[in-house]
């Protein structure tokens, strides 16, 4: 990016991923001052521009980027999302909002100096992250899983400062707050697919941000087997649906897990055809959360071998036998799957033989 002003800094993950040798995810840019004006007085190509927060996106050598103004916010109600006090203020003002010191570093575009006002390099040398004021987490609980999601992916520790401000909120945790930015986090975190972090979840308590009142599941075996075997899937549910998430705004897709989980709970699972019907049936994730509460042998049983079992002719081959779509198409879908499920070796012409044996 060769996008360059002496008041134009990269800022954030990018600056610590550059320190770390790392690649960025996402590169952050921040004009101490307004961007909006920045943008228009220097020409560039403007996309968007959201003056309340005095961002902008522009494109930019066929890249579109975001930059931010250099503000100041306010927590009116803590766990809440912020208010914009001040736009355009001092690059230090900015960089004290953030997270954490190792996130709170700024790059100059022009000299590339490195702008660490808080010994963010020290941290970032001993791996440690320290929040940047004492009611960071109260304002914002959703740092608490940042914090765990960057000790999971750079192998960070908390200060021990910061960890006794992360047990004292978590031991008084206001519940009124903004899920928003939770579930945003619990889903970059729990999308690093890792048991490890499942078990410092639960270990350090930080699930009972998710909401009042959770239990603790008993977790039968390894989350990250199962899911490595049927990748791809909604990886992040699979994890976090182990724990109430009524206070989440679920999409469709995510609620109709959590939903098939119930259901394959109150199930009676007598034989082993049942258990492939069932699971058949359910959303992948379903059968994973289910596993790992419940029958996790079952489900990698599943899994591993039954889930392939699959008939081999299609609903084309039964109307090139003359059988018109409707409800005896789908009886006979349900005879040939179970046929082909007692015998996984049959061919596509005895699957067809057998078909046409019992219904023509
Ligand atoms: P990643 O590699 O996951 O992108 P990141 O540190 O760049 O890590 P982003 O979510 O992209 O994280 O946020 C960019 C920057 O914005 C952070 O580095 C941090 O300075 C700031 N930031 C993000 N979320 C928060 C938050 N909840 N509270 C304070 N500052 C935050
Ligand atoms: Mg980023």
């Amino acid at each position: 990016m060769n996008l360059k002003d002496e008041n134009l800094y990269y800022v954030g993950g990018v600056v610590r991923d550059e320190i770390l040798g790392l690649p960025s995810l996402d590169i952050d840019f921040c004009y101490e001052g307004n961007a909006i004006e920045f943008a228009k007085n220097s020409g560039l190509n403007i996309v968007k521009e959201n003056p309340d927060f005095g961002t902008v996106r522009v494109l930019y050598e066929g890249q579109e980027i975001d930059i931010a103004s250099t503000r100041t916010e306010t927590y009116p109600q803590a766990g809440h999302l912020p208010v914009v006090d001040k736009i355009g203020c001092p690059l230090k003002d900015d960089l004290k909002r953030r997270d954490f010191t190792v996130n709170a570093m700024a790059k100059n575009t022009l000299t590339g100096e490195i702008v660490d006002y808080f010994n963010s390099k020290d941290d970032l040398k001993s791996k440690k992250l320290r929040v940047l004021h004492q009611n960071s987490f109260i304002d914002d609980p959703s740092r608490i899983i940042r914090a765990l999601k960057f000790s999971a992916r750079f192998g960070f520790g908390l200060d021990d400062c910061t960890k006794t401000l992360q047990e004292e909120c978590l031991g008084n945790i206001n519940y009124d707050m903004s899920y928003h930015r939770i579930k945003k986090e619990i889903k970059e975190t729990f999308n690093l697919n890792s048991d490890k972090l499942l078990r410092e979840f639960i270990r350090s308590g930080i699930y009972k941000l998710l909401g009042k009142n959770q239990d603790i599941p008993e977790i039968k075996g390894s989350a990250e087997n199962l899911i490595n075997l049927v990748k791809p899937c909604i990886c992040w549910i699979v994890y976090a649906g182990l724990f109430d998430l009524s206070n989440f705004d679920l999409t469709k897709e995510e609620s109709d897990i959590i939903e098939w989980v119930k259901k394959l709970k109150r199930a009676n699972i007598s034989s082993e055809w049942n258990l492939y019907r069932l699971f058949s049936e359910s959303p992948i994730e379903s059968v994973i959360i289910y596993g790992l509460v419940r029958e996790y042998d079952l489900a990698y049983h599943y899994l591993k071998s039954l889930r392939s079992i699959k008939p081999l002719v299609n609903g084309n081959d039964l109307i090139n036998l003359g059988i018109e779509q409707g409800k005896l198409f789908k009886e006979i879908f349900e005879f040939i799957t179970e046929e082909k499920f007692k015998n996984p070796k049959l061919s596509k012409e005895e699957e067809l033989a057998l078909i046409k044996n019992k219904y023509l």
